[in-house]
């Protein structure tokens, strides 16, 4: 009785530390991809059709990525892709309906990393490229350098014969409301500036729903993360977030975790968001849920952001500390969910 009870407590000990079970995160998936809409305030002022329209274009998203990935193909591909899509979908705040800066135009920021060798290309303040996430890799694969800002990101654009639009594709409806809005309650004053007495909400007016944002590992174990936006609204001109700063808003290794960040950029740029994901796992070995947790909890404040990542054995998180957060998640085993204003009452710091 004794010995079997022995036998039972090694056993219950070893077979999970042997498998790879122990402890929260365990499975080793062929393929897994995540993606973020964009965090912010309570999504009440959506209406239940364009909370309906946008879960359904974050779904069409996770299908293209996930098929990228089912089929075998790469996660620097799918992320591109995904991103791409919603850069063309006029709901999210990244390519067109990205939101307006102060002086009523539109700069355009993205990044993208490859998890194998840390290769990363990312542009900033773009004002002419249709899709800038494939400009961001672009000049991953065609340049010795990382970013490329305002006109001569543009002249590259051009030199890499990129589809270049008028700055008025990038205009809609929604987001020239809202700039109005924004406006019509501040004034014409530089509102980011330190001594302007108001706070974000004041200036911003729960416009940070939109920014787009991809991690994914593929089946060769590769992982890979891209993100893009308009960035802030009314934004002063020149701003630049942190979704076009590898290590602030976009990160990916692939000994540790791709990520992508959606928030008040100053802070993720601040606290080099991403890659401290990758540092903590890397490090101290803390399962990837436990990381996010710890930054939106401690490093970050209530209300900053959200973030999304997937490690290199498949495990996703995706947790924010504001309101909401638009976020899909689909793996090898079968998991496909699309989650955003699930429930209007939903309490801030949601894990999952
Ligand atoms: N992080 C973006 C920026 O600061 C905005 C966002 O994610 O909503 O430009």
């Amino acid at each position: 009785m004794k010995y079997r009870l022995i036998l039972v407590l090694i056993l219950a000990i070893w077979f999970p530390a042997f498998t790879g079970t122990f402890g929260q995160e365990a499975t080793k998936m062929k393929y897994a991809i995540v993606i973020h809409g964009g965090a912010g305030p309570h999504p009440k002022n959506f209406t239940k059709a364009s909370i309906e329209s946008r879960r359904d274009s974050m779904k069409q998203a996770l299908v293209l990525g996930s098929d990228i990935l089912k089929k075998g193909g790469e996660s620097l591909d799918a992320v591109e892709q995904v991103v791409r899509f919603l850069e063309d979908d006029p709901q999210f705040n990244a390519g067109v309906g990205a939101v307006y800066n102060a002086v009523g135009s539109h700069e355009l920021d993205a990044s993208i990393m490859d998890g194998r060798d840390l290769s990363c290309g990312a542009v900033a303040g773009v004002s002419t490229v249709k899709n800038p996430i494939s400009l961001a890799r672009l000049v991953k694969e065609k340049t010795r350098h990382v970013l490329f800002a305002g006109s001569g990101a543009e002249a590259f654009a051009k030199q890499m014969g990129v589809e270049l639009v008028d700055p008025k594709h990038f205009d809609t409806e929604r987001t020239w409301q809202r700039f109005n809005q924004i406006r019509a309650k501040i004034g014409d004053q530089g509102s980011w500036q330190k001594d302007s007495g108001l706070e974000l909400q004041d200036v911003d007016v729960g416009s940070y729903h939109g920014t787009v944002g991809c991690a994914a590992l593929d089946s060769k174990g590769n992982l890979a993360a891209a993100t893009s936006t308009g960035g802030m609204s009314n934004k002063e001109f020149g701003r630049v977030g942190d979704s076009p700063i590898v290590g602030a808003g976009t990160y990916a290794d692939n000994k540790t975790c791709a990520v992508s960040c959606t928030g008040t950029g100053e802070e993720y740029i601040r606290r080099a968001i991403a890659y401290d994901m990758a540092a903590q796992m890397r490090y101290r070995q803390t399962p990837i849920a436990d990381s996010a947790k710890e930054i939106l909890t401690n490093r970050l404040k209530k209300g900053d952001g959200g973030i999304i990542a997937v490690d290199k054995d498949g495990n996703i998180t995706m947790q924010y500390n504001t309101a909401d957060m638009a976020r899909a998640a689909a793996d090898s085993s079968g998991r496909f969910e699309v989650l955003w204003a699930e429930s209007l009452e939903k309490e801030t710091n949601h894990a999952k």
